[in-house]
């Protein structure tokens, strides 16, 4: 599905010093590394305070402590979604708030949101799910209507930029009160490990976000609060830091990619491809694709037997998760995620596809459908 390989060895030099550097230091914890990868991305992502932390479950989990939610606060977020939103909210003892997404952008629908807002809902968590934003303006303008948090999951989108209706634009993670993400190695911007990070605007709340982080000490030995221990490992900040000044060309690499899939695959009817949202650019996480009358376990099937992995994201609706099961829930609850989790699976998608593997990819589909 990636090719982190292909990648490292465009470079190898930088990374391999940096690393080097950072063991001949012994500066494991808290090198320079971690500060100057932070500052580097509150420069790219013009945002006022990067938090980085050990990875970016840890990051939505540290946003709900930093805003003092209480168990049995509701949080909404999506249904179609990775487990990590739907896990921090009720470890945390909250209660998760489902709302089902948008057939195209399969981001949450803002309707269903502002429907799912009771008296005791503290935040809206949008995921910006395989790469683009969600409809940020929409959210924010509930959220403000409605005296409630946003925290962005930006796991999937660094980089992408939500387009305002003014013409403005703001990059993914910087709109709500908090942005969380993600740097696993498969993530757009991935490390060599684990690591995550948060951004706000916010002074007083950075601080606290980062006394949290910090085993809820301001000075050393002195514990105000309960915190968590969640750290960047000086190596993963090195290798984010050489990563981060190529994001943006990794972009342009998945979009082309992108549009050479749209192109091949619009001559059949029996593929849906990803919709692009006009309010943002798209970084392409994932090119996900909606089965249209095939069976999508031949498909998978076939393109696997021709050496092409094919992944579903995601196979099982949060409703529908054993973990999760919840009695105010049931099946047929959120109609568009369940028919996403039946229909959609993702095709390789990175930075290093070479043209011969892409003419493969392309023909082994297409031969498929035109059977
Ligand atoms: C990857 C991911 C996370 C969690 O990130 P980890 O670093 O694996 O903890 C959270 N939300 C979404 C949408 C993700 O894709």
């Amino acid at each position: 599905m990636v090719d982190l390989k292909a990648q490292y060895q465009h470079i190898k030099a930088e990374v391999d010093a940096a690393i080097g550097d950072v063991i001949n230091n012994t500066a494991f914890i808290n090198g320079p590394a971690v500060g100057e990868f932070q500052k580097d991305l509150e420069n790219y992502l013009h945002v006022k305070h990067v938090i980085p932390c050990a990875n970016g479950t840890d990051a939505l989990q540290i946003a709900m402590m930093g805003l003092g939610f209480k168990p049995g606060d509701e949080v909404i977020t999506a249904s179609f979604t990775y487990v990590a939103t739907a896990e921090v909210i009720a470890l945390l003892g909250l209660k998760p708030v489902l709302v089902d997404v948008d057939p195209l952008t399969f981001n949450i629908d803002p309707v269903a949101v502002e429907k799912a807002i009771t008296d005791k809902t503290v935040a809206i968590v949008p995921v910006h799910l395989f790469g683009q934003c969600s409809d940020m303006e929409a959210i924010m303008d509930i959220a403000k209507r409605h005296n409630i948090h946003v925290i962005e999951d930006t796991a999937q989108a660094i980089g992408a930029e939500y387009i305002f209706k003014d013409g403005s634009r703001k990059k993914a993670g910087t709109m709500g009160i908090i942005g969380a993400t993600s740097f696993f190695p498969s993530k757009n911007l991935g490390c060599y490990g684990d690591g995550g990070a948060l951004f706000t605007n916010d002074d007083e709340l950075a601080a606290k976000i980062r006394m949290i982080a910090n085993h809820g000490q301001r000075v050393r030995y002195y514990h105000d609060e309960v915190g968590v221990n969640s750290r960047l490992d000086t190596i993963q900040a090195a290798v984010l830091k050489i990563k981060l000044k190529s994001l943006d060309n990794y972009a342009a690499a998945r979009n082309k990619l992108a549009s050479a899939y749209d192109t091949a695959f619009a001559a059949t009817d029996k593929l849906i491809t990803p919709r692009r949202f006009a309010n943002s650019t798209h970084v392409f996480h994932q090119y996900t694709l909606q089965t249209n009358g095939i069976d999508r376990k031949e498909i998978i099937s076939f393109l696997e037997a021709n050496q092409i992995p094919a992944m579903i994201y995601y196979p099982v609706p949060l409703h529908m998760q054993k973990a999760y099961l919840d009695e105010r829930y049931k099946t047929g609850d959120f109609p568009v995620t369940e028919k996403l989790c039946a229909t959609v699976f993702s095709l390789p998608m990175h930075t290093e596809m070479r043209e011969d593997q892409l003419a493969h990819i392309i023909k082994t589909v297409l031969e498929f459908t035109n059977r």
